[in-house]
């Protein structure tokens, strides 16, 4: 883990991301990107292990209970990605970022196959879940009804 990945596909000479470093920050922030890149998806990112834990959601996170998005882990992102917007150039990722949703989350569960966070947010609020599928980087995001755990 670390941001060798993130930091190996991006030329920080031409793009405006943040190269960053990991960060412990005490903080428990999310983002969502609306990234406007050769497909429209929508970047989630929760603050954990002090990078931003990161998921490509197609369509975009629920906001009702028991709607089921897929989001396609992809590499970890600097903490200073969390307020990053703006315009990437040709190469990878090319397309605007605009701030989606943000705010802050509480950990409820976690173990390798899922996380349940209740989020903090302007437009996401309440539980939800991510819980890993038999595809290595597909997971399930979905919003579970008030009071449900896990
Ligand atoms: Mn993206």
């Amino acid at each position: 883990m670390g941001l060798e990945e993130y930091q190996a596909k991006r030329d920080f000479g031409s793009t405006p991301e943040p190269k960053g470093a990991p960060a412990e920050t005490g903080q428990s922030r999310f983002v969502v990107q609306e990234h406007h890149a050769r497909n429209l998806h929508y970047d989630f990112r929760l603050e954990l292990d002090g990078v931003l834990k990161s998921w490509a959601v197609p369509k975009g996170p629920p906001e009702e209970p028991n709607i089921r998005r897929l989001g396609v882990q992809v590499e970890d992102h600097p903490i200073e990605y969390v307020d990053f917007h703006g315009v990437i150039p040709e190469g990878y990722g090319a397309g605007t970022v605009e701030i989606w949703d943000s705010g802050t989350f509480e950990l409820v569960f976690r173990d390798e196959k899922k996380l349940v966070f209740v989020l903090s947010g302007q437009r996401l609020t309440g539980h939800y879940s991510l819980v890993k599928t038999a595809q290595p980087k597909n997971w399930i995001l979905l919003k579970s009804k008030e009071g449900a755990a896990k």
